[in-house]
């Protein structure tokens, strides 16, 4: 049984699911005015058989589907209200036509779970309209009439705001979490992580710029020292100052973290290997100005090239394969400037890097983008 679940967990995001679910009972509820042909009104009852089938139909395909798209949730979606307010209209008794046009509700606030803004005003007043026509077509009266239309109304804005909301503070708790999993709690740089989250982004702009990439990893000379001397307090307010200091010294749109316990990653979109030792000369001279320690850099630059599709398994990450090779890299000039004496930078180059922009997107990114569509 739980085997059975979560295969069907897997296959349906939660507004197919929830489509499936009414469909199905959509489904069983003609059952009775079928069977006890006095509930529907004379003569319609080829009416009530049409939408029956159709519900079949819409429960049918979105088992079928699995995942509705947007475009096919929109066609079963408004379908179905249809139906709902064609079964409303059918039955002869004004307060089960009644209960049966509460179900309009269904539809707008399934949409608001996973739908765009767009679509679910557009199911909302499509709603709010078929509860107007029909409970002024059956409602005996105009009190009644008032009633009716007034409650169904209430029934289709409240839980479609409710899920709206809910949806709106659960993205916000989402993309704070990710703020907090990719930044380094005592710096406020990135972490490992955040670089992870933001080098495809960078290589894009860096193909489209037909620019190259320079990497540097920028790591405190004798900070055993610093904390033996001072320590674990001041050797933290160490970190911060040097982080402050790296992120100084970073152009616009580069991406800097703290990867090791006294260690810097900076990665920028450059047009040379000059550009990249510049950068990295002006945040050695800034840490050693602004800082109580001085710092030694090993930089690399390495060229974009441009590609339609990735070199790599679509299994493995790029952005992740590019990172390693290029701190592996950074890091061997890094051992020979702390060899030369620590307080300067070790510069060198590597091959070119393929890149195919928007090639691989995180499987992150692929959940806030489901959750935004
Ligand atoms: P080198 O010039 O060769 O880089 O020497 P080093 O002393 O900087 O390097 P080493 O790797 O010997 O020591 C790094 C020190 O960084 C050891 C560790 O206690 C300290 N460290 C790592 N993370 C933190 C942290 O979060 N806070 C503090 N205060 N110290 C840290
Ligand atoms: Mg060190
Ligand atoms: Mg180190």
């Amino acid at each position: 049984m739980r085997d059975w679940l979560s295969g069907v967990g897997g296959r349906f995001d939660q507004r197919s699911a929830a489509v499936l679910a009414s469909t199905s009972g959509a489904v069983v509820l003609p059952i009775f005015p079928v069977a006890y042909p006095d509930m529907v009104r004379p003569g319609l009852m080829p009416w009530l058989i049409l939408i029956w089938a159709y519900s079949a139909l819409s429960m049918i395909a979105t088992a079928v589907a699995g995942r509705l798209s947007d475009r096919l949730f929109v066609l079963l979606g408004a379908g179905g209200m249809v139906g709902v307010a064609g079964s409303a209209y059918v039955l002869a008794d004004p307060g089960t036509s009644h209960a049966v046009l509460v179900l309009l509700a269904a539809i707008p606030a399934l949409a608001a779970m996973h739908s765009r803004p767009a679509i679910v005003v557009g199911f909302v007043v499509i709603a709010l309209s078929l509860a107007l026509l029909v409970a002024a077509a059956v409602a005996p009266s105009w009190p009644e009439f008032a009633v009716a239309a007034g409650s169904t109304a209430m029934a289709v804005t409240i839980p479609t705001t409710l899920v709206a909301a809910l949806r709106r503070s659960l993205m916000a708790l989402v993309r704070r979490l990710e703020t907090i999993s990719d930044t380094d709690p005592l710096t406020g740089v990135l972490n490992r992580r955040g670089v992870e989250a933001q080098v495809h982004a960078l290589m894009d702009g860096a193909v489209l710029g037909e620019r190259g990439l320079g990497a540097a990893v920028v790591d405190i000379d004798h900070f055993k020292a610093v904390n033996d001397s001072l320590g674990h307090s001041a050797g933290d307010r160490v970190l911060v100052d040097v982080a402050e200091a790296v992120r100084a010294s970073a152009p616009h749109g580069a991406i800097v973290a703290r990867v090791g316990g006294e260690e810097f990653f900076l990665l920028a979109a450059v047009d040379d290997e000059t550009e990249i030792l510049a950068i990295a000369e002006r945040t050695r001279i800034r840490v050693a100005g602004e800082t109580s320690v001085t710092v030694s850099v090993g930089a690399v630059y390495a060229g974009v090239r441009q590609v339609s599709t990735s070199p790599l398994l679509p299994s493995m990450d790029p952005g992740r394969e590019l990172i390693d090779m290029l701190s592996r890299s950074a890091d061997a000039h890094l051992y020979a400037s702390k060899a030369e004496g620590r307080d300067r930078v070790g510069i060198g180059s590597v091959d070119a890097v393929e890149w195919s922009p928007v090639q691989i997107s995180r499987s992150r990114s692929r959940l806030m983008l489901s959750m935004r569509s």
